[in-house]
């Protein structure tokens, strides 16, 4: 994150001083299915600040994943406009929005999408690669990700040697890695028992509570509850929204980088035992 604001004292009341790192505006997306339109988004208009965690709930169909990949920068619009950090998305093309995607964007899918002929180390430094950092600290980086979220131990594993909730916690380090202002996970928890969906969320948790922006597609209210505000989509519009609540005990904003740093300088148990997700 290029934004290191300390502020300090944050509690639900003053959240509004942070950066907004989402600002949408009307946003709306048809897509087209021969000569039938499909409105999967009808004038979406959210703001987001830094440090937020907002959990995207509605049911099936109603734009969810519409919206959240147009927030990571997978798609574009049809109308409406995106700023992403105060940059014009929205009015970006596909170049640019790839650049983009690559520094300022974390992204989790249900279904992990990880490669399968590579070890979870190699899986993690791949954003890396994409942006040029150089070799050393591409494994460096890679492995202070991977002890976020307790699978240092797991690094020369491939995917298929892994079990779902590690194959996700690997996907979710391959989302840090390159120090997001944004980090999007569309139902993280949607192909996982529930043990396993309370240690990916304790994670997302423990993430947001060091600095990090957070928004989150669930449609369980169980895993909705570690948001700090709710967002309900209905047939492509916001038809619910709890704004911010419990924010008070939230620390000032720390970069995904310094979160590492002081994961990695912890003594934490999480190589010794891949069970108990450690932060
Ligand atoms: P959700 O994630 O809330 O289940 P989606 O964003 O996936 O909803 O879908 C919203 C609407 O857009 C649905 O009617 C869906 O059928 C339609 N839709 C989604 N993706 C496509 C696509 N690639 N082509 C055509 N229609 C789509
Ligand atoms: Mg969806």
């Amino acid at each position: 994150m290029q934004h290191n604001v300390q502020l300090n004292g944050m509690n639900s009341n003053r959240h509004v001083a942070r950066p907004l790192v989402i600002l949408v505006e009307w946003l709306t997306k048809n897509y087209y299915l021969g000569r039938t339109v499909v409105p999967a988004l009808s004038g979406v208009n959210l703001e987001v600040r830094q440090g937020e965690f907002v959990a995207l709930m509605g049911p099936s169909g109603s734009g969810k994943s519409t919206f959240m990949n147009l927030l990571g920068c997978l798609d574009r619009p049809t109308s409406g406009s995106y700023l992403l950090d105060g940059m014009p998305v929205s009015k970006m093309n596909a170049n640019q929005l790839a650049d983009i995607r690559n520094q300022k964007i974390g992204f989790v899918f249900q279904s992990f999408n990880l490669l399968s002929w590579m070890t979870a180390l190699d899986n993690v430094e791949l954003p890396l690669v994409y942006s040029g950092v150089s070799r050393s600290e591409r494994l460096w980086r890679a492995q202070q990700a991977l002890s976020i979220v307790g699978l240092k131990s797991r690094a020369h594993h491939r995917p298929v040697e892994l079990s779902g909730g590690q194959q996700q916690r690997v996907a979710i380090a391959r989302a840090l890695v390159t120090s997001p202002s944004l980090f999007l996970a569309d139902e993280p928890t949607g192909n996982l028992d529930s043990q396993t969906s309370v240690q990916i969320m304790s994670i997302l948790q423990e993430l947001n509570a060091r600095g990090l922006t957070v928004v989150l597609v669930t449609h369980e209210a169980d895993i909705a509850r570690y948001a700090h505000r709710q967002v309900k989509f209905r047939d492509g519009r916001i038809v619910d929204d709890t704004g911010v609540q419990n924010w008070a005990s939230t620390p000032p904003a720390k970069s995904s980088r310094v979160i590492a740093g002081e994961v990695a300088e912890r003594r934490s148990p999480v190589s010794t035992d891949e069970k108990q997700v450690s932060l």
